[in-house]
């Protein structure tokens, strides 16, 4: 290759390669080119490189201007890269399409063109006669058999180019694609390195951090401006795209951008851009951002406004993916600085975009195991203290303190539904002043904040602030606005889908509810929702189990009857009181175990709450065998009818004593007194013979006698209550006894009536206090004559075997009906309280007669059958 002739500029050592070392003096010739290049090839740079040329060339062709065009990648025009003493009419702006104008058609027909006189030629362009250009020479650039530009020098003054410019020309122009070639390469290469060098950046920075939102911001401040001057990340967010990084190379393109981002968020569905990106997983690249594909993708004006704002003049959106899902898009536009993405942008953007994703999926497992870890070791502690706890309130006290602290939230209250589900009890309150808890301890569910919501349809409340609370609760708008919280939370205590009450949680700031923060809540709720359960049930189990002891402990008999009628329940109580264990009572109709319940319960009074009923009426009932009185009340209840009794059957025989004394004691009082009196009278008032006076007085002292009778008789009967009576056993002939009676009641019998002893003549030693015997005999065959009005037989027999010694004595007489045998032992019990059949008494014999012979060790019975007589027998033991 030959040198370009000297202009006196000497050339630089290029700082690399073999072709550059030599430093030549200019030649002139075809050498000339030579110089020019070689030493323009040590600058890699392009400009500075053609800058260089120019002088070189006007000087080695003596032009008037030099212009070298570049062709655009793509081949369909040329640009002007390098001026000289030409630059006021060329600017970069220049370009000319290939075939067109002079240069156009050097580049299209690959020739060397000259053009002698510019005023001949047509079609060239203008701004060379505005230059006053008169004759052209221009030769292609050609590299590989491509053009990559054109060179061209022309002359002021007409001028014939000769073949030797022609080809001196040419020269210049094949080192210069050669050079172009090589810039280009290097430029290539040094982008290649760039590129790496960025990566590996990109790389170091996402592995040094595991929080995603603080290495997308690094990386924002690393791509731009070197990658592009708009970076912008979005993330998925359930249905949503959030944005997670944003950058831009100047402040007012920071603040559209996020204007953008704020007021019109990409969505999933959308056509172009991150919404497509991520949907699909593909990327887009848009080399030139044009006005209508602006104006086609904005929403509204406002949209458009920002967008031209932001002045992006080509732009890249690639899928950040990660094992074969798309986590987000990432974002990268360049503005005017005249740049342009293409194929190797767009390849390094996808690598970028795939380690982002997998450094952001690095972050979100990361965070979301240390959620799970914290979340767990939330709940461990939870569990601990749940198991201190035993009631409801301590568990309800439990969720609202874990729930405070987890949440951050300043106050929590907590409530459980009342029994009728229409009434709300706070059983646990953090944070508020104890006069407002007072206030709220018990509210209708209607009363509170978000219950009916949540509790009819489980519906949880995650209201980020006061005016959110305000719109969902209009009704509670006043009262929140004075407590001066701002977010809210309310979920529903439920166990098995039956809601059991809530807890809500009051807060001071603004907050955002983001899935853990939920996560936390609902979880422990959950957990508290079954210990309130389990502790409830305890509770019951408590309360049942007192109540098993008090009714095991009352006096009262206490039964329950099922709607079916059967007893379900049998207390101790109605066991003793009845004699019917309670397992054979339980299961079977109250008629089966209390004779005449059918009728009695018409009588009893049935309430709906306790004490409703009165204190419960005596009824008649049979209890094995036995008529009892019972005082029964029942209470309605929801498992069926309690009813509790008492036996008054004792009571009333008490009080039936009463009136049988009164009645008695009065009869059988006046009756001698009547007599006395009368006699008396008599005495005084008529004149009476010796024989009537004593009949008289006679009649006075029997009358007396029986009187004293009588009165003896109640003061022994009261002395047996006292128990103040003595018996002094010792040993008497049984036989000899029962004659003296026999012969002392005899003397006065009525008539058609026999009395007779009945022995076989020995002796028979019993052990008594013979003068209480003589008496119990006394009144014993005394009865037996009273109650024979038609006469009949009377027999004392006295017997012994080898232990006691028996008395018997029976009657022809009116009889005792079966049901009255065991009552006419009673005190004061009569059969016939009214002297219907005439014939008088105490009622007081029988029961003094049963207690001295208790009180002797012995035993009085009756048997008897009315019409026919009676037999009463004595046992005393024998006297040893
Ligand atoms: P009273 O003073 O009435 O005889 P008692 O205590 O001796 O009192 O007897 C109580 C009641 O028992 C009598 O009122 C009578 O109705 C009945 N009674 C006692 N003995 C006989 C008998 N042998 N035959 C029929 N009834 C009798």
């Amino acid at each position: 290759m030959a040198g370009v002739e000297g202009d006196g500029h000497s050339g630089t050592a290029g700082a690399a390669g073999t072709a550059t070392d030599r430093v030549e003096r200019p030649k002139p010739g075809r050498d000339r080119p030579r110089v020019v290049t070689e030493e323009s090839l040590a600058e890699l740079a392009l400009g500075p490189l053609l800058d260089d040329l120019l002088a070189r060339i006007r000087d080695a062709l003596n032009a008037d201007t030099v212009v070298i065009l570049l062709a655009e990648p793509d081949q369909s025009e040329l640009y002007a890269a390098a001026v000289l003493d030409f630059e006021e009419e060329i600017s970069e702006r220049v370009r000319v399409p290939i075939g067109k104008g002079f240069a156009g058609r050097v580049a299209a027909t690959r020739q060397p063109v000259v053009i002698e006189d510019l005023e001949q030629a047509d079609a060239v362009n203008h701004l060379l006669r505005k230059r006053g250009l008169t004759s052209l020479l221009g030769v292609p650039l050609c590299l590989d058999g491509d053009v990559v530009g054109v060179l061209h020098v022309g002359s002021v003054s007409p001028r014939a180019f000769e073949p030797a410019d022609i080809e001196v020309l040419e020269g210049i122009g094949e080192r210069i694609a050669l050079a172009i070639g090589r810039a280009r390469a290097h430029q290539a290469e040094r982008r290649a390195h760039e590129r790496l060098a960025f990566l590996a950046e990109v790389s170091h920075l996402l592995s040094s951090s595991l929080d995603h939102e603080e290495t997308l911001a690094r990386l924002g401040r690393l791509a731009v401006p070197r990658l592009a001057d708009c970076y912008l990340v979005t993330l998925v967010d359930g249905e949503r795209l959030v944005p997670a990084g944003i950058a831009h190379s100047d402040p007012q393109g920071l603040e559209a951008l996020e204007e953008l981002v704020r007021r019109y968020p990409s969505a999933l569905d959308e056509p172009r851009g991150a919404g497509r990106v991520v949907r699909t997983g593909e990327p887009e690249l848009a080399a030139a951002v044009h006005e209508e594909t602006l104006a086609a993708g904005a929403r509204d004006d406002e949209h458009l406004a920002l967008l031209r704002r932001l002045d992006m003049r080509s732009s890249i959106v690639v899928p950040l993916g990660v094992a074969g899902r798309t986590l987000g898009a990432l974002a990268l536009a360049v503005g005017p600085s005249g740049r342009t993405f293409g194929a190797d942008d767009l390849r390094l953007a996808e690598d970028v975009g795939r380690r982002a994703a997998t450094a952001i999926e690095n972050s979100l497992l990361h965070r979301a195991e240390h959620e799970a870890r914290t979340r767990a070791e939330l709940l461990q502690g939870v569990t601990e203290r749940l198991a201190g706890a035993r009631t409801q309130r301590d568990v309800a006290g439990v969720l609202v303190r874990e729930g405070v602290s987890a949440l951050g939230a300043a106050a929590g209250w907590v409530a459980l539904l009342g029994p009728d589900g229409r009434e709300l009890e706070m059983v646990a309150a953090v944070g508020y002043p104890s006069d407002v808890v007072e206030e709220y301890r018990n509210i209708p569910v209607e009363d509170a904040i978000g219950a009916q919501d949540i509790l009819v349809h489980g519906r949880q409340a995650w209201l980020e602030s006061a005016e959110e609370v305000v719109a969902r609760f209009p009704q509670h708008a006043p009262a929140y606005g004075r407590m001066g919280y701002e977010a809210l939370a309310i979920v529903p205590l439920e166990v098995g889908g039956v809601r059991m009450g809530l807890v809500a949680l009051n807060f001071r700031e603004r907050t955002t509810f983001e899935e853990g923060k939920r996560a936390v809540l609902l979880a422990v709720t959950g957990q508290c929702s079954q210990a309130l359960e389990r502790a409830r049930l305890l509770d019951a189990l408590a309360e049942r189990a007192n109540a098993a002891v008090v009714l095991a402990h009352v006096d009262d008999g206490v039964f329950q009857v099922g709607a079916d009628g059967a007893v379900r329940y049998w207390n101790p109580a109605a066991e003793h009181l009845t004699g019917i264990a309670a397992r054979t009572a339980v299961g079977r109709p109250v008629g089966e175990l209390l004779g005449g319940w059918e009728e009695a319960s018409a009588a009893i009074e049935v309430g709906t709450r306790p004490g409703a009923a009165s204190s419960g009426e005596a009824v008649p009932l049979v209890v094995a065998g036995e008529e009892r009185w019972l005082a029964v009340s029942g209470v309605r209840t929801p498992d069926g009818t309690v009813y509790a009794f008492r036996d008054l059957t004792s009571e009333r025989a008490l009080e039936r004593t009463r009136r049988d004394f009164l009645s008695t004691a009065s009869h059988e009082l006046r009756t001698p007194l009547g007599a006395v009196y009368g006699a008396s009278l008599t005495l005084v008032h008529r004149e009476l013979d010796e024989e009537q006076r004593d009949a008289m007085l006679d009649l006075i002292v029997r009358e007396c006698e029986r009187l004293t009778r009588i009165v003896e008789d109640l003061l022994l009967a009261n002395n047996l209550d006292l128990d103040h009576v003595h018996v002094a056993l010792t040993s008497a002939d049984a036989v000899a006894l029962a004659h003296e009676v026999v012969s002392v009641r005899g003397s006065t019998l009525p008539e058609g009536l026999t009395l007779a002893v009945d022995s076989n003549g020995g002796a028979i030693e019993v052990a008594c206090d013979p003068e209480r015997l003589r008496q119990v005999l006394l009144n014993l065959v005394d009865n037996a004559v009273k109650y024979s009005p038609d006469g009949g037989r009377v027999r004392l027999a006295v017997a012994a075997d080898d232990l006691v010694a028996r008395f018997v004595v029976t009657d022809e007489g009116i009889g005792i009906p079966a049901g009255e045998q065991r009552r006419i032992f009673e005190k004061f019990y009569r059969l016939d309280p009214e002297l219907r059949r005439g014939v008088g008494g105490s009622g007081l014999g029988l029961y003094i007669s049963r207690e001295l012979v208790r009180r002797m060790d012995g035993r009085i019975a009756v048997e008897s059958e009315p019409g026919r007589g009676s037999r009463f027998v004595v046992e005393l033991p024998l006297a040893r």
